[in-house]
């Protein structure tokens, strides 16, 4: 058996990161076992949908690595994979159904509708019941429908227990009467989520449907759905609901939901998608960080976890961190240049830019940080504060001061050399006999304003010596 799953976005909204850790799920979990990951469009919400909300998912997971292998631009050979474009399969399958007598042309008025709800709530049974169905014969309701009254098609739901084995939460089971008959077909010859979803994964030979177990409640009608129109039932796992530190569902209140929003917030694909991984899976060897297409020979649906997911932005923006600096300087220089507004550095050598974002890759979380770094490099005034004072107040520092200007005042060039400023830490330990944490904090004091940061051998050979002489004369 090739394994085939998909995922199945309506293209109501920007792609959420619920929607693309599913779908990072069943795109890991076709590689991992040579199997298909196919892209199917739900766009019958015809009110809701659009090709632009289309588009931006599929640039998103383009964005995520989460190519399909069959679907949308690519096409296959179980195509159109656009619900919309697939009404008539649907229609076909709905009125086979209603000859079989498992479906019904459903001709109640509004008012019929209200008081069987109403009674259903007073007595607290199924709303829209068979008998319902009695309304009209197949005979009949096919010439009430052929001379143009609309009627919804409802499908016939049968007065026993149902149930299905799941990947992550074992056998489930629904006992009767949960469900009343429920529309499949609208009268607009639109069919309703949970009847075309189960035809397209039929038609499409899903084996799997990885989902949010959001969608376990619509697992019952589709199992009804399987078994009347005789398909097999693929195998389900639906995953644990991701949800906000404090135990809600997650939502815009919970910060950015959206994978765009993270993308132009600077955040690398990698980062995200080993994020959402472990948000409801875990991995066998215990590792946190890794790369997608590492996975090929770990993932299994046996270590999806039950409990809920808490989405912790912190904890994202670690691994984002972890990621940038397990980055190779090559690949750094390239993929932050979109993020860097900062003018001086847009106008340095590539060799100035390597050592600017090597220098500061341990110490930041995303691409746009590299900006803060600069401004920082770039600070003309020193701010004096308590440490800088006391720093200022050593009987060495002064000396340390006074050999720095005038060095300084020597350089010609923009920047001084690595060679040159190693001789004149020299110089300090040597003839000033300055060492240790006074030469030390006192050149950092001198050079910076500061108590703390990156190696100086490397922050001053790539500082403009005119921002050095301005931050030691104001000393
Ligand atoms: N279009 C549905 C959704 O976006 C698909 C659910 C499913 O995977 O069955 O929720």
């Amino acid at each position: 058996m090739t394994v085939r799953v998909r995922f199945a976005p309506s293209p109501t909204g920007n792609l959420h990161i619920g929607g693309a850790r599913t779908a990072l799920y069943n795109y890991i979990f076709a590689k991992s076992q040579g199997g298909k990951y196919i892209l199917r469009i739900e766009d019958t919400d015809k009110e809701r949908s659009t090709k632009e909300f289309e588009a931006s998912q599929l640039d998103d997971m383009k964005w995520l690595g989460l190519v399909h292998d069959e679907g949308p631009g690519i096409g296959g050979e179980y195509g159109p994979y656009h619900q919309i474009e697939r009404l008539d399969i649907y229609m076909k399958y709905a009125l086979d159904l209603v000859e079989q007598g498992k479906a019904f042309y459903d001709f109640c008025s509004d008012e019929d509708l209200e008081q069987m709800s109403l009674k259903s709530k007073e007595e607290g049974t199924p709303p829209y019941t068979g008998k319902w169905k009695e309304s009209s014969t197949w005979d009949e309701a096919k010439a009430r429908v052929a001379a143009g009254e609309k009627a919804p098609i409802r499908f016939l739901v049968s007065d026993k227990d149902v149930s299905f084995k799941d990947h992550v939460r074992g056998d489930v089971k629904f006992p009767k009467g949960m469900v009343g008959d429920f529309v499949i077909m609208r009268t607009n010859g639109v069919p309703t989520y949970n009847f075309c979803n189960v035809i397209d994964d039929h038609l499409h030979k899903i084996t799997h449907v990885i989902r949010g177990e959001d969608h376990v409640n619509n697992t019952l009608r589709q199992v009804l759905v399987y078994e009347a129109i005789g398909a097999d039932m693929p195998e389900f796992a639906h995953v644990s609901l991701l949800i906000g530190e404090d135990r809600q569902k997650l939502s815009k209140r919970h910060g950015a939901t959206s994978v765009k929003q993270y993308r132009e917030q600077g955040y690398l694909p990698e980062a995200l998608v080993n994020y959402l991984c472990l948000l409801g899976w875990s991995h066998p060897d215990e590792k946190d960080i890794f790369k997608i297409e590492n996975l090929k020979d770990v993932f299994s649906l046996s270590r999806f976890s039950k409990s809920h997911a808490i989405y912790d932005i912190e904890k994202l923006k670690w691994m984002n961190g972890q990621h940038i600096k397990a980055m190779d300087v090559d690949e750094l220089l390239t993929r932050t240049s979109p993020f860097m507004t900062n003018d001086f550095y847009n106008q340095q050598t590539d060799d100035w830019k390597k050592t600017f974002l090597e220098l500061y890759k341990e110490k930041i979380t995303l691409f746009p940080d590299f900006n803060e770094k600069m401004d920082e490099l770039l600070n003309e005034s020193v701010e004096m504060t308590e440490d800088l004072k006391d720093i200022l107040s050593w009987e060495t520092t002064p000396a340390i001061r006074d050999h720095i200007k005038a060095e300084l005042e020597k350089v010609s060039s923009d920047y001084v050399d690595t060679d040159a400023f190693s001789e004149w830490m020299n110089f300090c330990k040597k003839e000033l006999k300055i060492k240790g944490k006074p030469l030390f904090m006192g050149l950092r004091g001198v050079l910076t304003g500061q108590n703390h940061g990156p190696d100086l051998k490397v922050l001053i050979p790539l500082t403009p010596v005119n921002i050095l002489k301005k931050r030691v004369a104001s000393l």
